[in-house]
């Protein structure tokens, strides 16, 4: 019997509530499958500690986190706590030290949600985006002098590196070489950055050199976006920088119905560090302790953990049986109009895994 080590980072808002439906699910398909089991350790870092103890988790907390085969992780932040103290002081902190410098971001209609693009149906959107997860413009490179002075000045500096770019670009060409339709857009605003995002390009055509059955193209970021909302079924594997990824994933998510269904993973694809599996919406606290969250990004999430893990026939079984649920809108929560609680869909998709292939 295969035993992976899962660290559980619940976190802050509903990011408890999201992992622990995530967990329930979880065993049920090592259940089902029998060849595997999960030793789950819980961790309760976040705000609460934050409040606690002056910090987000524990010094050397990100190398306990070695011993893991993986992470799966709620969400972090608070209304009474600055964004960039609990990003920088949990997600970051975790992702920066342990390398997992793609975030993969797997993008489509699941059966029974109604994007908001009326014209678009399911097989028109089926993307991955590729997040470039280690440096650009959340390097944390610049600073602030004259503080709160009519002179003061801030810089936030955008730093790519040619092996980080080389590295994420490769990534990217190697999962567009891995679907069915071999497709690559590229991702910069190189006619406005006239450095970091020109290396992007130069990059991108000598990697692309290593991929001749990959068709791939370029876009600007600002064109991206119109691109993927009339034309989503242009689109395959997208690879773009940390800030410009993010917010396309955002738009992404939004286009494929809810914040409430999108994963993704932090990855270290050489696995010389566990990688990180987290729904892409944050603390939600409007909804937080309300049981109405939609789990559906962490069980999709879940599923992408347990592929990483090598179990892929249980991620497939999991995928399936996510997928019956969402498929009776009785079973959707208020985030896709519906009046299902986190509860009652966790619930289903138990059962849908208990009785399905
Ligand atoms: P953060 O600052 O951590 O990103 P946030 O509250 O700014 O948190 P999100 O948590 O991403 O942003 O939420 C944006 C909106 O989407 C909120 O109205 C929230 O209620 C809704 N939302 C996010 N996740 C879910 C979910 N799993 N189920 C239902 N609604 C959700
Ligand atoms: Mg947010």
């Amino acid at each position: 019997m295969r035993t992976h080590r899962i660290a559980a980072i619940g976190g802050d808002g509903i990011g408890p509530e999201v992992i622990a439906a995530g967990l329930q699910a979880l065993e049920v398909c090592a259940e089902r499958d029998g060849g595997f089991s999960l030793d789950v350790q819980s961790f309760d870092w976040g705000s609460d500690y934050y409040r606690k103890h002056g910090v987000m988790m524990p010094a050397g907390g990100a190398d306990q986190l070695r011993a893991f085969d993986a992470i799966y992780f709620g969400a972090v932040g608070a209304p009474d706590i600055p964004d960039h103290l609990t990003l920088w002081g949990l997600r970051l902190a975790i992702c920066q030290p342990l390398d997992q410098y793609a975030n993969v971001r797997p993008t489509r209609i699941l059966p029974g949600i109604v994007s908001p693009l009326r014209h678009v149906s399911g097989p028109e959107l089926d993307w991955v985006i590729v997040r470039e997860n280690s440096e650009g413009e959340y390097a944390g490179v610049g600073g602030r002098v004259h503080k709160g002075l009519p002179e003061e000045v801030a810089t936030d500096v955008s730093m790519f590196t040619r092996a980080g770019v080389t590295r994420i670009i490769r990534y990217a060409f190697e999962i567009a070489r891995s679907r069915p339709r071999k497709l690559l857009t590229v991702v910069t605003k190189s006619n406005a950055q006239r450095h970091g995002m020109v290396m992007w390009d130069e990059i991108a055509a000598e990697v692309a050199a290593g991929f001749p059955d990959v068709t791939w193209d370029k876009m600007l970021v600002d064109a991206m976006t119109m691109r993927m909302t009339l034309k989503p079924e242009t689109l395959d594997t997208i690879v773009a920088t940390n800030l410009h990824a993010d917010i396309l994933s955002d738009l992404a998510a939004a286009l494929a119905g809810s914040l409430g269904i999108a994963p993704t993973a932090n990855l270290n694809p050489e696995r010389k560090t566990p990688s990180m599996f987290e729904p892409i919406h944050g603390s939600a606290f409007d909804i937080t302790g309300k049981g109405i969250a939609n789990p559906v990004a962490t069980f999709w999430t879940g599923a992408m953990m347990l592929e990483h893990l090598g179990e892929k026939a249980a991620a497939a079984r999991l995928m399936r049986a996510v997928e019956r649920v969402t498929a009776d809108p009785a079973l959707h929560t208020p985030d896709l109009g519906g009046s299902a609680t986190t509860a009652q869909v966790t619930q289903a998709v138990c059962e849908a895994l208990r009785g399905g292939q």
